[in-house]
């Protein structure tokens, strides 16, 4: 408890100085006070345990909150589900633009402590790295948005829209109990926001640091998780029977195995592999430049489905990993399922889906149901947001083009773009490969240190551009 008020008082005494200092005498931010604040803040703030399950993420809300009620600025927690905290907090434009959101995380996935060489929640800086659980997925990021919200609470510039920062449980595991139910109960906090921020990015700088490019993830792919239920007659395993539940299944289960999804090149991929272009090879660029015709081009899409990051954005996939049949040897069961995982493009509609594997398997006594599935939406590029992006790189980062990357895998987003917000992944942070960090949902979490410091100044900088007066 002494140690916990003495912390807590060098801390207050910490923001103070910054708050005084990070201000030049014309009212230009100084950065370097504002970056080293922020590392000590983020430092806090990777101590938390929020592992998920069971999350503890209000630990993370109240982080913010005391911060929030010490500088004055407007915020509220939510604890829906015991343990599961949610924080909001705003800073208050004149109005005459809508909204924007900060969207972040406060989970993270749990650790195998024998294969770490830190303490995954003592996080120290080692060999230019912050390392720590959550240090890239996604609470460096998700201090980058706060130390952005924080400084202009403190520069009091006019501002032309509201700024929210949502710090959210549960991500890891759907969402549900965090961005989710904060999108369903609370809509009347999104102010009608036009645009949101979340991870989901991606940068590329080659090996000397050179910046190449920065992604605006304007969609991504979209779980469809279904569950297929075989029945047929049930009975003692001593006498066989060939429409048995589970063998329906298996041969059901061979021809997904065995089918391949037709290509679907959607808007949002094709921007991504057009705005990959100029990173290419002299002989391909033309090719990415050109990406529909190019595909046409069977050797060419050849090469092009042999990585399979590249195959699962250009078609719905399949990945069969739940089976479920007698809990007897000797029985035949009058049922037999299978979980799989499917993820399907931007734009796929799921009735459709469902049919189309419904006509591969071709077995009436084969039913398939959603277990998890919502509507894959892609954000529009031709924005004031992705203008902003491309503004701030391109005084920061003359050499980048902007990219669009579209995600395999997927984030709370689409609760958002549910809505009707333009949300997008983005990430500040920008690194030779070596320096940027590494370890997500992996060992030795890290994340490198100037990445850091000079994301928290690029995140502000896109936040300010897109708020200017
Ligand atoms: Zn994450």
């Amino acid at each position: 408890m002494t140690m916990n008020f003495f912390r807590a008082a060098s801390s207050i005494a910490l923001l103070t100085f910054f708050s005084l200092s990070a201000f030049a005498q014309n009212g230009a931010l100084k950065w370097e006070p504002i970056q080293t604040e922020a590392y000590a803040l983020l430092l806090d703030y990777l101590k938390l345990d929020t592992t998920n399950p069971p999350g503890n993420e209000i630990r993370a809300a109240k982080f913010f909150a005391a911060i929030c009620q010490r500088e004055g600025i407007e915020h509220k927690v939510f604890e829906p589900f015991p343990g599961r905290g949610t924080l909001w907090a705003r800073v208050k434009g004149s109005g005459s633009e809508r909204p924007i959101i900060l969207l972040n995380h406060s989970d993270v996935v749990p650790h195998d402590k024998a294969f770490w060489t830190t303490e995954p929640f003592t996080p120290v800086e080692k060999d230019g790295f912050i390392y720590g659980r959550g240090a890239l997925d996604m609470k460096g990021l998700g201090m980058a948005q706060f130390v952005t919200l924080l400084t202009l609470h403190r520069s009091k510039a006019k501002r032309t829209r509201d700024v929210i920062f949502l710090a959210t449980a549960d991500e890891e595991a759907g969402g549900l109990q965090g961005a989710g139910w904060f999108a369903k109960n609370h809509p009347e906090l999104l102010g009608k926001a036009e645009f949101l921020l979340n991870e989901g990015g991606g940068n590329f700088a080659d090996d000397t640091g050179k910046v190449l490019s920065i992604g605006v993830g304007p969609s991504e792919k979209t779980p469809a998780w279904l569950r297929l239920t075989a029945t047929g007659a049930a009975g003692h395993a001593s006498i066989p029977r060939p429409d048995s539940s589970v063998n329906r299944l298996i041969r059901a289960l061979n021809k997904l195995l065995d089918y391949k999804p037709p290509m679907q090149l959607t808007p949002a991929v094709e921007q991504m592999f057009k705005a990959s272009a100029p990173l290419r090879s002299a002989t391909m660029r033309a090719k990415f430049e050109n990406i529909r015709e190019s595909l046409k081009d069977s050797d060419f899409l050849k090469l092009i489905e042999s990585d399979p990051m590249a195959n699962a954005l250009l078609r719905n996939t399949i990945s069969i990993t739940m089976l479920a049949g007698s809990n007897k040897v000797n029985i035949i069961p009058p049922a037999a399922s299978a979980d799989i995982d499917t993820r399907v493009v931007p734009g796929e509609k799921l009735d459709r889906w469902i049919a189309e594997l419904k006509s591969v398997i071709n077995d009436d006594k084969v039913k398939i149901e959603p277990i998890l599935a919502f509507d894959a939406n892609a954000s529009p590029i031709d924005t004031a947001l992705v203008k902003a992006v491309a503004t701030v790189s391109k005084r920061n980062y003359p050499d980048a083009v902007i990219s669009y990357p579209v995600q395999a895998g997927f984030t709370d987003c689409h609760f958002f773009r549910e809505l009707g917000i333009h949300s997008y992944g983005f990430s500040p942070f920008v690194a030779a490969p070596r320096q940027l960090g590494g370890g997500v949902h992996g060992n030795d979490e890290r994340l490198g240190k100037q990445a850091f410091l000079d994301g928290v100044k690029f995140f502000y900088e896109v936040i300010a551009q897109l708020s200017e007066k």
